[in-house]
């Protein structure tokens, strides 16, 4: 996400607007729309309730084979907590900010004052030198970043972050900004919501070559970087957040840049059964 937007950009911006279907995690992508009436669009959430949007359980999961696609939880899966059923399309607030498998997305939100208590500044390279917010992760999710990079480097694979933790405040600034100039409706088209951003739980990273060409930005899609993360990324307890063909679930489109840290149990589950998060916990589809 840029924060400080060219003026020329708003003109690109307004096409993109026209072609994508959702907005991602945070760069370039998040001033795509996520509503457009496109059909993987066009899921919304089911009847019954969200209940366990986001409520992560601590323990890992010890039933892989309940988690596909029955409609009730697995117990694993299921919330550990209690936040009120959200109504049909309502954001529902998690009751976990700070577990490590937590729900983030359109329908799951944090709270607005969660701020990750152990960020700090992992040690591999980024597209920019400056210590800044955008650079830190919390701690597990460093250190295990520190890890893929060097095993993605005994690979003959430079990798290079782009953009990871991202404040409360710093998207409700972004967020509001687009507010102003176009409206709250149209704004929530194209930038995430204050809380719905995964980049908020200081668990999400974006990546690129250490060329740093395509940087979160679709071209990445298919260079042997993504075809390298794909396959080990879960190595690491990484997933790739937003696969390829699961927009009308997650709510995003194939972002093969967006690295999410879910722990290696999870992550390993989630990639070999060719998962999504919203899948392993069996929630609605929260593209809208
Ligand atoms: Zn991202």
């Amino acid at each position: 996400m840029k924060v400080q937007m060219k003026a020329k950009s708003y003109v690109s911006i307004a096409i993109l607007m026209a072609l994508f279907l959702v907005a991602g995690c945070g760069n370039k992508s998040e001033v795509t729309p996520s509503n457009s009436p496109s059909p993987t669009a066009t899921v919304t959430a089911s009847p019954s309730p969200i209940v366990n949007g986001g409520i992560t359980p601590e323990a890992t999961p010890t039933t892989p084979a309940a988690v596909t696609s029955k409609p009730s939880a697995s117990p694993s899966a299921s919330p550990a907590a209690s936040t009120t059923p959200a109504k049909n399309g309502a954001i529902q607030v998690v009751a976990k900010p700070e577990s490590i498998t937590v729900l983030v997305n359109k329908m799951n939100s944090l709270p607005s004052s969660y701020e990750p208590t152990d960020l700090v500044y992992p040690n591999i390279a980024f597209t920019f030198t400056e210590k800044i917010e955008k650079r830190k992760m919390r701690q597990v999710a460093a250190t295990a970043i520190e890890k893929l990079f060097a095993g993605a480097s005994k690979d003959g694979i430079q990798l290079a972050g782009v953009s990871a933790y991202r404040s409360y405040a710093t998207q409700k600034a972004v967020f509001q900004s687009y507010v102003k100039k176009d409206g709250e409706e149209k704004a929530k088209t194209y930038s995430a919501v204050p809380g719905t951003s995964e980049h908020e739980t200081g668990l999400a990273i974006d990546v690129t070559g250490s060329n740093g060409k395509c940087a979160a930005e679709d071209c990445f899609g298919g260079t042997k970087e993504a075809l390298w993360l794909e396959k080990h990324a879960a190595e690491y307890g990484f997933i790739v957040r937003y696969p390829q063909g699961k927009a009308a679930i997650t709510g995003y489109q194939y972002e093969p840049w967006h690295l999410r840290y879910v722990g290696l149990d999870v992550a390993k589950e989630i990639q070999s059964k060719n998962l999504t998060l919203e899948e392993y916990y069996q929630t609605v589809p929260v593209a809208k």
